[in-house]
């Protein structure tokens, strides 16, 4: 039986029609760039994550590095940040002349930790805690990092939000949708998030009318109005092509996420009833998560069981080998090994497998049955 990690072709079957129509729309309009199948998506997307602005952006990387423009943090400054994430988050800091530091994740959900955060900052000097500017939160693998704490550290060190939703899209903390407690909330429609463009995409969400007028002015080199620039931006618009097919998409997302949630629970049953003592699965403690990954933690030979499923049929991957901290382009950060213990332990045991909606009861017994035979 094969088993990919991600096939998409099934769900484009069921919006074929309605994405071939707009394209042809499109290329017989002849506007390409913003316009208004972006300005549709902007409005669609803010009601979903429920805040008052989004900005739609050339992606989810462009996302973060424009909402660090935007709270005007560069040279000199210190974001605070995990490790253990899509190198995208720790990328964005670096690209806009800011040092990322980071803490440690909480090893049930993989994401920051509170804790580590309040230990990072309290090891600052004064001089360096004068630059730390920003927290950069991850809702990893689509569940929502700690907020009430983390925004709570925010207030006291008056330091600015910018959540990396890339992976979280509709994911929920305390009923709050992510993208919506920060002061900015970025978003990928990187075709494997669960809301994919069919290209590169992202959007940033915000609650402040002068962030979000900043904003659209950075998204085209700081212009305003044309030709004339009182900051410098960049070119961070998005396609109306890729709009309109998430647009289309974002009708769908509620069921997709559902069919998501609910091979969870089935993986959960399966594992319970294979009794594997040595696979731990992933920890659901905020409100609603929307299962970008599933994540399992086996404590030996995760690179041979790896091997084993991948000859089995298969698909999985490790997010992520190697925690930012450890990166070669960061070593002047001067960090070491050991020093975030919790994130690189995961990143030595962890595997994704496969949890896209449009999988059937048959294939996860299979991924479970397999996993159960290589440990016997
Ligand atoms: C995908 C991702 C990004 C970057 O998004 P792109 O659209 O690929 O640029 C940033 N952060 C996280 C956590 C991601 O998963």
């Amino acid at each position: 039986m094969q088993v990919p990690l991600l096939d998409l072709k099934k769900q484009y079957q069921e919006i074929k029609e309605e994405v071939l129509k707009v394209t042809e729309e499109i290329y017989e309009s002849q506007y390409f760039i913003l316009g208004p199948h972006v300005e549709k998506l902007e409005k669609e997307i803010a009601e979903y994550c429920d805040t008052k602005f989004s900005l739609g952006v050339s992606s989810g990387t462009d996302a973060l590095i424009i909402s660090l423009m935007c709270a005007d943090i560069g040279k000199e400054d210190i974001v605070l940040t995990t490790p253990y994430t899509f190198f995208a988050t720790a990328g964005a800091i670096s690209r806009v002349g800011a040092k990322p530091l980071f803490a440690d994740i909480d090893p049930s959900t993989y994401n920051i930790s509170p804790d580590s955060m309040i230990k990072a900052i309290e090891n600052l000097g004064d001089n360096e805690r004068s630059k730390l500017k920003a927290i950069m939160p991850v809702h990893l693998y689509g569940q929502c990092a700690d907020m009430d704490q983390i925004l709570d550290i925010a207030k006291k060190y008056n330091l600015v939000v910018i959540e990396d939703a890339a992976q979280a899209i509709g994911s929920e903390f305390k009923g709050k949708r992510a993208g919506s407690m920060g002061d900015f909330g970025c978003f990928s429609f990187f075709p494997s998030k669960n809301l994919g463009a069919f290209g590169d995409g992202g959007i940033v969400t915000t609650n402040s009318s002068e962030m979000f007028e900043k904003l659209v002015k950075l998204r085209n080199h700081g212009s305003h109005p044309k030709y004339y620039h009182e900051m410098v931006g960049g070119n961070f618009r998005l396609d109306a092509l890729q709009a309109a097919i998430v647009s289309i998409k974002l009708k769908h997302l509620d069921s997709w996420t559902k069919g998501r949630q609910e091979n969870a629970e089935i993986y959960r049953k399966l594992f319970k009833e294979a009794a594997l003592k040595n696979v731990k699965l992933p920890e659901e403690v905020q409100s609603r998560h929307i299962y970008n990954q599933f994540i399992i933690s086996v404590d030996e030979k995760r690179d041979e069981l790896r091997q084993f499923i991948n000859d089995n049929g298969i698909g999985n991957d490790i997010y992520y080998p190697v925690p930012l901290h450890l990166q070669n382009c960061f070593t002047d950060l001067g960090y070491k090994k050991g020093d975030f213990p919790n994130s690189e332990s995961a990143a030595d045991s962890t595997i994704a497998i496969p949890i896209y909606p449009d999988l059937n009861e048959d294939q996860l017994i299979y991924v479970v049955e397999t996993i159960k035979k290589f440990y016997s």
